[in-house]
C-alpha cells in the first residue's frame, strides 16, 4: 500500500469519525454564568437539581412550582437558598372566585412574600380549565382577579404568566397537526374542542389586557411572551409595555424557526428584558429537559440539551438541532448573540429584576468545553 493510499484511508476515517461525533471537537461556549429563570423543581428534588446546574454552568435558578400553601413553600424556598434557586408561589384555585376567595389569595401573596418568596406564577389553567363558581371559564383578564395582580405589584413580586401554548394545540389533532407525534404522547394538551376551550388569540389577547392593566406590575410572558410564533408580535408587546419581560423556556425550537437576522434584531433591541429560561422539571423520579419526550429524560442527555441551547444564542450556525426534538421535526438556526447581550440575557437581566448581586463568573464552562481545550 502506498503512502497516498494509507493517508487517504486515515482521512476516510477521521471523517467518518467527526460525521459520528457531533458536536465538532473544537466547539467551545461563552465563560458566563447563567441564570435559569423558568426551572420546576419538585419537594425532594433540590439536591438532583443543584447537581444538574453546577454540571452545566447554570449559576442561579427560579423554581417557578414553589406550591400555594404555607408549608410547602416556606420547604421549598428553605430548599432552595443553599442553591441559589429563587422560588414563586402559586395561586390556590380551588373555590376560585367564590366570597372571599380573591381577598384570601391576596392575604396569600403577602404571607408568601414574608416567607421569602421572589415572584407568583399563573399556570396555563387560567383562562383554560379554572372556572367560577358559575362554571364559566375564568379569563385571564377577568377583572375580579385584578386585586391579585395590584397586590403583587406593590409586594415587588414579578408575575410569570402563561398563557395558552403553541398554536397547533389549538388544531385538530391528526397527522397533518406539525406537533402531532407531542400531542399523541400528550393527549391533555390539545385545546383544539372550540365548544370548551377559547381560540389561541382569545387567551393572547386577555394576556395582553392583563400587562396593560397593572403598569407598576411587573410580568414575565413566559415561553417568549406565549407567542414564539410571532416574535415581532411580542417585539410590539415590549415596546407597549415596560413593564414586560419575556423568557425563552421551551421555545428555542420555535423562534428558531424564524429568519436569524431578525429575531437577532429583536433580541438586541429589547435586550434588557428577555430572559434566558429552559423549562427543566426536577424531581425525585423524574427529569424534564424542556419537554417530556417518549423515552424519559437522564442526566446523560443533559449536556446535549444545554449545549443545544448555548449553540443557538451565541453561534450563527444554520440547520442545527434545537434543545427539544419532540417540539419539532425541524432544525434552527444559531442567532450568534454579541458576548454583551449575551451577558445580559444570560444573567444580568435577572439579577436586577430580582435585586441580586452579580453571579460568580465561572473560570471556564465546566461542561461545554471539550477536554482537550482546557
Ligand atoms: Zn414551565
Amino acid at each position: 500500500m502506498g503512502m497516498r493510499r494509507a493517508s487517504w484511508l486515515l482521512w476516510v476515517a477521521f471523517a467518518a469519525c467527526r460525521s459520528a461525533s457531533a458536536p465538532a471537537p473544537a466547539e467551545s461556549f461563552a465563560a458566563i454564568p447563567k441564570f435559569d429563570v423558568h426551572t420546576h423543581i419538585a419537594p425532594g428534588g433540590m439536591a438532583r437539581a443543584r447537581k444538574l446546574f453546577a454540571a452545566a454552568g447554570i449559576e442561579a435558578a427560579v423554581n417557578l412550582s414553589g406550591g400555594e400553601t404555607p408549608e410547602r413553600l416556606a420547604a421549598q424556598i428553605a430548599a432552595g437558598a443553599s442553591g441559589r434557586i429563587l422560588t414563586f408561589a402559586n395561586l390556590d384555585w380551588d373555590g376560585a372566585l367564590r366570597p372571599g376567595w380573591v381577598e384570601a389569595q391576596v392575604a396569600w401573596l403577602r404571607r408568601a412574600r414574608a416567607l421569602g418568596a421572589a415572584g407568583l406564577k399563573i399556570f396555563k389553567s387560567l383562562g383554560l380549565t379554572i372556572r367560577d363558581p358559575a362554571g364559566a371559564l375564568i379569563a385571564i383578564d377577568d377583572p375580579r382577579l385584578d386585586p391579585i395582580f395590584e397586590e403583587a405589584g406593590r409586594l415587588g413580586m414579578p408575575v410569570a404568566i402563561h398563557a395558552g401554548d403553541p398554536k397547533a394545540f389549538f388544531e385538530p389533532v391528526t397527522p397533518a397537526n406539525e406537533r402531532f407525534a407531542e400531542l399523541s404522547l400528550n393527549p391533555s394538551w390539545s385545546f383544539a374542542d372550540r365548544s370548551v376551550f377559547p381560540s389561541w388569540e382569545a387567551l393572547f389577547g386577555q394576556f395582553s389586557r392583563r400587562i396593560a392593566r397593572h403598569p407598576g406590575t411587573t410580568f414575565i410572558g413566559v415561553h417568549f411572551g406565549n407567542d414564539p410564533e410571532e416574535p415581532a408580535r411580542v417585539a410590539k408587546l415590549l415596546d407597549g409595555n415596560p413593564n414586560l419581560y419575556v423568557d425563552t423556556a421551551a421555545r428555542v425550537g420555535e423562534i428558531g424557526r424564524k429568519p436569524p437576522e431578525a429575531l437577532r434584531a429583536i433580541f438586541l433591541a429589547h435586550r434588557r428584558r428577555i430572559l434566558f429560561g429552559t423549562d427543566v422539571g426536577v424531581g425525585p423520579r423524574h427529569l424534564t429537559l424542556g419537554a417530556p419526550e417518549p423515552r424519559p429524560a437522564t442526566e446523560a442527555d443533559a449536556p446535549a440539551f444545554y449545549a443545544a441551547h448555548w449553540r443557538f444564542f451565541e453561534t450563527a450556525r444554520r440547520g442545527i438541532d434545537h434543545p427539544t426534538p419532540i417540539q419539532g421535526s425541524w432544525k434552527v438556526d444559531g442567532i450568534g448573540l454579541p458576548p454583551d447581550v449575551l451577558e445580559d440575557f444570560y444573567h444580568r437581566n435577572a439579577e436586577r429584576l430580582f435585586h441580586l448581586a452579580p453571579l460568580p463568573r465561572p473560570g471556564a464552562h465546566p461542561r461545554s468545553r471539550p477536554p482537550a481545550a482546557r
